[in-house]
């Protein structure tokens, strides 16, 4: 017997924060594909943002775009403060993310400070403003977009390591705090995903360590982060689920 029927009606907006490029934007199709408007954010890369826009807005659904740095409290509140309080979004994909690799020895505090800022605090900035009006409204979906490196560890990223752990302990204990009021969060951890942050990878030395041999697509994490978002049946709260191709078995 079908309880919930699943279909691609209109169900709300979603907010795709990094939602310009690379996962952020497969999340943002795939979440238009089921219906979701979306409010997708980026830092600076205005061309990105236009073209992503226009192939959501191919899909029949509404997409407003917003430009801020996630890791500026202040402007972050003034773009989302007020907003969010009148519109909660029904979902918050939070995407945003940079690397700056380097050894630890080697490593320059502006390095460990621009990745930390970014990653972990920009989280804070948003949800901080996104989670009230969840509350408010008693429901709501919120996906972060963590790393393997945050489960694992990678060297050479002792910083962007540190922060998507930090996203994965942020994630957990806000699940605790909001799960009562119907606020579902949990994270994923995608593993080498082909996008601008990973053209660099020497894919012949990290493809005997992934047991699917292949990277990853945006649109492999998308479907799952679209799941998450928008699977009515959903029992899952403050999980870690790895999207890596078997690379963190
Ligand atoms: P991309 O570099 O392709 O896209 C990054 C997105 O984040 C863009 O929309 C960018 O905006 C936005 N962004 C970056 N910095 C800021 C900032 N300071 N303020 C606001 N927006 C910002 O990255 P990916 O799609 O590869 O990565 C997306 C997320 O997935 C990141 O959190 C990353 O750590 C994580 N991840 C990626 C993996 C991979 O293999 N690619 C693996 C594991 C995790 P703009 O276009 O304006 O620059």
């Amino acid at each position: 017997m079908l309880l919930v029927k699943s279909d691609s009606t209109y169900k709300g907006t979603a907010l795709v924060i990094g939602g310009s490029r690379g996962i952020g934007k497969a999340c943002a199709l795939r979440l238009a594909d089921s219906g979701f408007d979306i409010l997708a954010t980026y830092r600076g890369n205005h061309e990105a943002a236009g073209s992503m826009k226009a192939e959501v807005e191919a899909r029949g659904v509404r997409c407003e775009l917003m430009s801020f740095d996630v890791s500026d409290h202040e402007a972050v509140k003034a773009a989302l403060e007020e907003r969010m309080e009148k519109e909660p979004p029904a979902v918050l994909v939070y995407s945003a993310g940079v690397t700056r690799d380097n050894l630890l020895m080697w490593m320059k505090k502006e390095e460990w400070d621009t990745v930390l800022r970014t990653n972990l605090d920009g989280f804070y900035n948003v949800a901080r403003f996104v989670v009230f009006g969840m509350l408010r409204a008693k429901k709501g979906r919120i996906i972060v977009i963590s790393s393997v490196s945050g489960r694992i560890g990678q060297a050479g990223q002792v910083n962007y390591s540190a922060s998507k752990a930090g996203l994965i302990g942020a994630a957990k204990a806000l699940a605790r705090e909001v799960g009562k009021k119907n606020v579902l969060v949990n994270v994923v951890a995608p593993g080498f995903i082909e996008t601008d942050m990973t053209d660099k990878v020497p894919v012949d030395k990290v493809l005997p360590l992934i047991p699917l041999n292949r990277l990853g697509k945006p649109e492999d994490v998308a479907s799952v982060v679209n799941f998450l978002a928008s699977e009515p049946n959903m029992y899952i709260q403050g999980q870690v689920i790895g999207i890596d191709g078997g690379l963190a078995i």
